[in-house]
Order: C-alpha cells, then sequence, then structure tokens
C-alpha cells in the first residue's frame, strides 16, 4: 500500500484511462434508465497539481497539460477530437481550475460530474487516509456511496447492482506486478458469473510486453460478448524499469466503441509522444456477430500529410 495517486495524476496514462471512462459513460447515457458506476480502486478523488507529491514528478506535464495547448504539439492548428475537447472541458470546469488548471479530478470525481441525478456510484477504496478524503469529497453527494474496503472483495457484494445497467473500472497500483493480473482475472471470472451483462474496464501498465500478454489472452476467453483494448505506447515496450504506456481493455464494451476512440488514440499517439513517436493500437479480442467487423490497428505515428486535424 505504498501507491499514491497524487504523484501521477493526470500522468499520459490517466488521459488514456480517463478519456476512455467518458467515453464509457456518454455511452450509457444514451439511454434514460438510471446506471451505476463501480470503482475499485478509487483514489482519494481530487488532485492537486501544485502539491508537492505532482510537483516531484511532473508527470501531468507530459500528460494533460499537452492537450491545453494542442496547436503547439501539433505545429499545426486544429481542434482536438470531440471526445477529447469535451473531456478537457469538463476537467477545466471543475471548481478551482477557473484561472488555469490547478487541479486534476480522479476517476471519481470526473463520473460523478458526468453522471446524472438518477445514477449512482459505489466507490472502494483501501488505503485509510486516501478513503477519509473521498468520503469529504462524496459527503454532500446522495448518488456517490463510499466504501472504505479491498475492491476486489467488495465487488462481488456489489454486484449486480439494481439499476442492471452500468460499467465497473478496475484500476489498480500493480504493486503486486504479476499478481494483480491473475488476481483481476479470478475476480473478473466471479463478476462475469454474477453480472454477465455489465460493462467491465480494466486499466493496465505496459512494461515488457510480455507481462501483458497472459491477461490478454486470457480475455479472449472470458466469456464477454464483445472485448475491446486500447493502448498508447509513448516507449518501446521492452523495458521492465520504467513504464513505457498503458491499455484499457472493455469487456462488453459499447459496439461502436472502437469508432469512437479511433480519431482521439490517433491525436493522443501524437500530442503525448516523449523523444520517439508514441503508437496506439485498438482491437477488438473477442467479437460478436453484432460488431461491424472492423480491422484491427496497430498503427506506427502518422505521416506528417495524414495527423488528424
Ligand atoms: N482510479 C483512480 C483514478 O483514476 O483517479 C486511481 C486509483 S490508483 C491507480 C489505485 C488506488 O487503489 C490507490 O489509491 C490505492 O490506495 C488503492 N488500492 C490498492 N489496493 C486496493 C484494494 N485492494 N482495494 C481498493 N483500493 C486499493
Amino acid at each position: 500500500m505504498n501507491y499514491r495517486h497524487a504523484y501521477h495524476a493526470g500522468n499520459f496514462a490517466d488521459v488514456l484511462k480517463h478519456s476512455v471512462l467518458f467515453a464509457l459513460i456518454d455511452a450509457l447515457k444514451v439511454k434514460d434508465t438510471p446506471f451505476a458506476l463501480i470503482d475499485t480502486h478509487a483514489g482519494s478523488g481530487c488532485y492537486a497539481l501544485d502539491s508537492e507529491e505532482a510537483g516531484k514528478t511532473g508527470e501531468y506535464r507530459d500528460g494533460i497539460a499537452r492537450l491545453l495547448f494542442p496547436d503547439m504539439q501539433r505545429g499545426e492548428r486544429g481542434p482536438l477530437p470531440a471526445l477529447l475537447r469535451h473531456w478537457l472541458d469538463s476537467v477545466l470546469a471543475l471548481p478551482g481550475n477557473e484561472h488555469g488548471l490547478k487541479l486534476y479530478p480522479g476517476s471519481p470525481l470526473q463520473a460523478a460530474r458526468a453522471m446524472r441525478a438518477m445514477d449512482s456510484a459505489q466507490l472502494c477504496e483501501l488505503h485509510p487516509e486516501e478513503a477519509a478524503r473521498l468520503r469529504e469529497l462524496f459527503h454532500h453527494d446522495r448518488r456517490v456511496h463510499v466504501h472504505h474496503r479491498n475492491g476486489y472483495e467488495a465487488l462481488k457484494a456489489l454486484l449486480p447492482p439494481k439499476e442492471k445497467r452500468g460499467l465497473v473500472l478496475i484500476d489498480p497500483p500493480y504493486e503486486a506486478q504479476d499478481s494483480e493480473f491473475r488476481l483481476i482475472e479470478a475476480t473478473l471470472k466471479t463478476a462475469l458469473q454474477r453480472w454477465p451483462n455489465g460493462i467491465y474496464a480494466i486499466w493496465y501498465p505496459i512494461k515488457l510486453r510480455s507481462q501483458v500478454q497472459p491477461f490478454l489472452r486470457w480475455l479472449q476467453h472470458c466469456g464477454a460478448r464483445r472485448v475491446l483494448q486500447a493502448e498508447l505506447l509513448v516507449h518501446a515496450d521492452d523495458s521492465p524499469l520504467r513504464l513505457n504506456g498503458s491499455g484499457m481493455v472493455i469487456l462488453n464494451a459499447p459496439w461502436n466503441l472502437d469508432q469512437v476512440l479511433r480519431e482521439p488514440l490517433q491525436a493522443l499517439a501524437h500530442l503525448l509522444s516523449q523523444g520517439q513517436p508514441a503508437t496506439w493500437r485498438l482491437n477488438w479480442l473477442v467479437q460478436d456477430a453484432a460488431t461491424p467487423a472492423s480491422p484491427s490497428h496497430h498503427t506506427r505515428p502518422l505521416p506528417q500529410s495524414r495527423r488528424p486535424r
């Protein structure tokens, strides 16, 4: 339990994770019936970017801060794709950000701000101080329930939600390295038995590609109808010593999620590259008959002339 998200809030991995989360909540809001969000590893909910922790790593500068000046980063004029624009606007509209980006909302706060009055959230956080901050942040919000407990264990009790539709976000710190993947697999196995129709979004770090492969193979036989993989790599995936990139896998993903994410991922690869050009991957690991046949994408950076405008 050494991990503190305050050191990493708003970094390139958060940008991928939270823009995918934003797209999923958008998709859930298309129907006029309530949904439930369950965040198994919620963190403290909101992070000051001028804190000592954020200042020590400065990671947000190579993350969300790159989206503030897209024209400069792209070396050309042009707006962000709509999904990223709306996501960035929602972050900048957070009280406290009136005079620029000072606060970075974590997944619970981003979700709560996107949810409607009829929707609800269950947030789990094991670290006592982080859980206390989270409770304080949402003490006035009757839609949000904070649980100071192990998110993997709590999930069993929370499924299926009474709303019968919604999303589970699993975003652990991976301090346990490979065994975190095995824990996620075991958790998903039980969760899918209790709630086969839920959407499950799992964030994963990419250091060495070989560390991720067994998990991706397991997902291909996990029983979910559709599984989409979205990845962004800012370095080659061949070093165990640093975070080279990250990915999200989405089980029971909305059928058109790949189309929704394609342009944003292309743009992020361009905006968030470090030293060498970033690469991205958007790939159905599992497809059903309802998923329109679309090719998988694993791209090298686009040539200048084809970069999204
Ligand atoms: N989801 C958050 C966001 O996007 O803003 C960030 C979460 S951070 C990557 C992981 C969090 O999980 C940490 O705050 C850590 O204290 C917490 N944690 C670690 N193990 C846990 C467990 N078994 N159950 C619940 N929380 C846990």
